[in-house]
């Protein structure tokens, strides 16, 4: 049979474009190339799906901004949860503006998309990993390795980006994109822990601490993030230190020296803080001064980081020491030697230009009646929704582009 849409990659993009266009009466197969459609949806949120943003805008984008903007114009979050009600999922936001189903569960989301697909007649072909995808004529033919085929008149290439590839991210779309003219930026993962010296941090693995991160160039505070900071064997992740990751590459490719700064007493004067502590607890020794402050072996790299012995008393603590210590607490700096790679990213920046697509509908200007949409495309979000807010609303404007498409089709044929 031949389709009106075949739609490559059933993620976050693939099954909502699915479920649109097949809501407006078209006939749509889905080839996914795992044995399970929205195996990543699963682990979003923490389990929870953060699926938008209410104050989602361009700024909270990287990559071609204007694409975002165009897609936050066509189905601002508002509307994107108004689908998501639709389906039966109703979506509530937190004081962050981030919004969530209100089961707080991603398996709600990506049940009600499956339900829907289900329910209006989207066929779904797992196991289905597209290894060519060809335009023999008025429409396209996407095959996979061991010979089967399905053909459409419109193609829609959604198959994710690089981050995270025990999900099922691979680099197939860029492969098929690029078969038909598209030019693919450089990637790298965006939205990744942060690497340090493992001596500065190796003993803090398991640890979490609140604060704020800075990302230094040559150092130069470039951006600061609010947030938890999660201390591993090699590094610091935690969602504040990886939202910093996308440009601490930036910085290291053009050869700039980076270092990350933690404040874990933002908006407190430290070394009134401690000079008051020092009274307080006179007799107690490093080892123990900053506990309660951070977690206890935190605050022991700190001493050790502001040159103190662990067994000095505070109340041999000169006005020196105290400063310095407060230097640490406020100001803790650690050299970035690099970031995690893609198997440990949520997200990948760069992918097939925009340049190549009409932006208001996301169709190839290198092949009409082709359209791509979410992360293999060059747009990628800071964390908080913004990634998925992008994969519904880029999805939903192909799905309305292919949908023109097709009814132009009728008319010529009428
Ligand atoms: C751990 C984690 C947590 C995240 N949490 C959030 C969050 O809470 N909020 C948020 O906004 N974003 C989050 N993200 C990012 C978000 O999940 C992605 O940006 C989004 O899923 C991208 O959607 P997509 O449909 O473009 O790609 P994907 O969801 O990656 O889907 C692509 C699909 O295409 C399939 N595919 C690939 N190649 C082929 C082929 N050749 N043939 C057939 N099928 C193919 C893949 O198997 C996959 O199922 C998170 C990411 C990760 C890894």
């Amino acid at each position: 049979m031949r389709y009106d849409a075949i739609i490559v990659g059933g993620g976050a993009a693939g099954l909502i474009a699915a479920c649109a266009l097949a809501l407006r009466g078209r006939r749509v197969v889905l080839l996914e190339k795992q044995p399970r459609v929205g195996r990543k949806l699963l682990s979003t949120g923490n389990g929870r799906c953060n699926l938008t943003n209410l104050r989602a805008s361009a700024g909270d984008y990287h990559g071609a901004r204007a694409a975002a903007q165009a897609a936050l114009k066509a189905w601002p979050p508002k509307k994107v949860m108004g689908f998501f009600e639709g389906l039966g999922v109703p979506c509530v936001p937190d004081e962050a503006g981030r919004v969530y189903p209100m089961s707080r569960q991603a398996a709600s989301v990506l049940d009600a998309l499956r339900l829907r697909c289900a329910e209006a007649g989207v066929e779904i072909c797992t196991d289905f990993a597209v290894s060519s995808l060809v335009c023999p004529g008025d429409g396209f033919e996407a095959r996979a390795a061991d010979g089967r085929a399905a053909s459409g008149r419109c193609a829609l290439v959604c198959t994710g980006g690089l981050a995270a590839p025990k999900l099922g991210a691979c680099g197939d779309g860029y492969r098929l994109l690029e078969g038909f003219g598209h030019r693919v930026t450089p990637r790298f993962p965006a939205i990744a822990a942060l690497k340090t010296p493992p001596d500065a941090v190796r003993a803090l693995k398991g640890i979490r601490a609140e604060g704020e991160i800075a990302l230094l160039a040559d150092g130069e505070a470039l951006r600061t993030e609010a947030g938890e900071a999660l201390f591993s064997e090699t590094g610091v992740s935690g969602i504040a230190a990886m939202q910093l990751a996308r440009l601490a590459t930036q910085v290291m490719n053009r050869g700039g020296r980076c270092e990350v700064r933690l404040n874990l007493a933002p908006g407190l004067d430290a070394a009134a803080l401690l000079s008051h502590r020092a009274k307080q607890l006179p007799e107690r020794t490093m080892e123990d001064f900053l506990n309660g402050i951070v977690p206890r072996r935190l605050g022991q790299a700190l001493a050790k980081s502001a040159g103190l012995e662990m067994s000095l008393a505070a109340k041999r603590l000169s006005d020196k020491q105290i400063a310095r210590l407060a230097g640490a607490l406020g100001g803790w700096t650690l050299p970035v030697t690099g970031v995690q790679g893609f198997d440990q990213a949520q997200v990948t920046a760069g992918g097939a230009s925009l340049k190549d697509f009409d932006i208001r509908c996301m169709q190839s200007l290198r092949a009409p009646g082709l359209f791509a949409a979410g992360e293999v495309l060059d747009v990628d979000g800071d964390c908080g929704g913004f990634n998925l807010q992008w994969a519904w609303s880029s999805a939903l404007m192909a799905a309305e582009g292919i949908d023109s498409v097709l009814a132009k089709d009728c008319r010529i044929h009428q």
